[in-house]
């Protein structure tokens, strides 16, 4: 256990109706008793019971009574971070929670915890692995109910038990194959390497599984990266500034003015996107401008969805058909904007109805937006989801640790198949065995897992 007394406001500083102070460690509740003045003195307080109290500050010319509060005591280890923990819900004013928060760290075995300090030593002191604490911020960050649900799934273990189950039968066979090269009087290697030749491949399809499900786990954390291409006036800016409903990027008539590539964050009927808007695609001399171009074609391969803009009420031009060089056509729809005008365009559908979805909207009028929705979900969930899957890799850090594990297994993998000794693919399968370890916090050297509660808020 954390020798430190931490404490901080756990519900930020908002001008909210209510605001609390977690405060954690062994001396939480004996550095809370003092100010705290209800029916009970908080040593005598009954764990995970709320007191009702005021925060009172002791002084030369008197008491001052800060606040009017609920108290609560979870004693260690029936809490947040295992330890005692006290939290004061006060009023929401930011003036009143620093003057609380202040007035405890006056003690001089309190400060003020790191962000993410709390999750962390929920971690440290084993209430939670990594994976479930890494969780608690995706929770945080959801914004969307897939997003969501998905995080409460890690919280709860979904995640951590599938890895505990794929560890442990690979410490089974681990220690099976040294015990068997130490006493081979007693165990039999015959034939063992085809048998383990199968779980290895059943394991590595699952972890196969679970990096395939990071897209998805991605497109539900940061929404689905589309990107509007388009030639110069087609309605772009119009477009990302409809969905966005702000007036950020700059629409105008003037061809080639959205010369900065901006990504916004957008709901379109029930789905996220984060949109990017680029610079037209078209040759240019101009050197910013250039800048845009180049950027949109990186964009373009990003993506995991492109919209081609068109104009309805505009010829199609040899402008328009530059822009098929570019674009990845597994993942266009063509996007046939100002159809509230006449559409002089026809021609897009017998064009491009055989290569690509059409859509018609209306940038201007907002029309046409749910066709457009129900498309993207058809290109985006309809291919290369994979129905056994149920868990869905949300952390980056995760996927590249399954990546590496799943690369240890090949490894094991093309040893037995080549016919090499036993003792030659014990480390590859260690190192698999390690990779998945490290996702649940395992044996993670300490300034790691600094960086990785870095992210967090404060307060949690
Ligand atoms: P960009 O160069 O592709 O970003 O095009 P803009 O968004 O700047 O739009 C060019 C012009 O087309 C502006 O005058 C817009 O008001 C107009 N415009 C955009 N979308 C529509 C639409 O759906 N209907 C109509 N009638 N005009 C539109």
């Amino acid at each position: 256990m954390n020798e430190d007394t931490i404490a901080a406001v756990a519900t930020g500083i908002t001008g909210a109706g209510i605001g609390i102070i977690r405060v954690s460690g062994t001396h939480a509740v004996s550095v809370c008793q003092p100010l705290f003045k209800g029916a009970v003195s908080l040593d005598k307080a009954e764990s995970h019971k709320v007191y009702y109290g005021h925060i009172v500050k002791n002084g030369l010319d008197g008491d001052l009574t800060l606040d009017e509060v609920l108290i609560t005591v979870f004693l260690s280890p029936r809490s947040y971070t295992k330890e005692d923990v006290v939290e004061i819900s006060c009023h929401g004013g930011s003036f009143v929670i620093s003057r609380i928060l202040s007035l405890i760290l006056e003690d001089k075995r309190v400060r003020l915890a790191d962000p993410g300090e709390f999750t962390k030593r929920a971690f440290l002191n084993g209430r939670i692995d990594l994976s479930q604490a890494e969780s608690v911020m995706n929770i945080i960050s959801s914004d969307n109910e897939n997003m969501l649900r998905q995080s409460m799934r890690q919280l709860q273990g979904d995640l951590s038990n599938k890895i505990h189950v794929l560890r442990e039968d690979m410490l089974h066979e681990m220690a099976y194959v040294e015990a068997a090269l130490d006493d081979p009087e007693h165990y039999d290697l015959t034939g063992y390497s085809d048998n383990l030749l199968i779980k290895i491949n059943d394991w590595n399809k699952q972890i196969k599984a679970l990096i395939n499900s990071a897209r998805e786990g991605r497109i539900m954390r940061d929404g689905i990266k589309a990107v509007i291409v388009g030639r110069p006036n087609v309605g772009k800016s119009s477009l990302l500034n409809a969905l966005a409903k702000t007036d950020r990027a700059i629409v105008t008539d003037i061809p080639g003015t959205t010369r900065d590539i901006i990504e916004e964050k957008v709901y379109l009927s029930d789905i996220v996107l984060a949109l990017t808007d680029t610079a037209g695609i078209r040759q240019t001399q101009d050197v910013i401008e250039q800048i845009g171009v180049n950027k949109s074609i990186d964009n373009m391969e990003e993506a995991d969805i492109i919209l081609w803009l068109m104009d309805a009420s505009d010829p199609f031009s040899r402008e328009d058909l530059a822009i098929e060089e570019h674009i990845v056509p597994e993942k266009t729809i063509v996007v046939l904007n100002k159809s509230d005008l006449i559409n002089i365009n026809k021609d897009v559908d017998k064009l491009y109805s055989d290569r690509y979805p059409i859509v018609n909207i209306s940038a201007k009028f907002g029309t046409g937006f749910n066709d457009l929705a129900e498309i993207i979900k058809m290109l985006i969930f309809e291919q290369n989801v994979d129905k056994s899957v149920d868990i869905f890799i949300l952390n980056e850090r995760h996927a590249r640790l399954l990546a590496d594990c799943s690369v240890s297994l090949s490894l094991v993998d093309k040893s037995i198949t080549d016919g090499m000794p036993e003792d030659l693919f014990l480390t590859d399968l260690m190192d698999a065995y390690q990779s998945l370890g490290f996702i649940l916090g395992e044996e993670l050297e300490d300034d790691l897992v600094d960086k990785i509660f870095s992210e967090f808020c404060m307060g949690k």
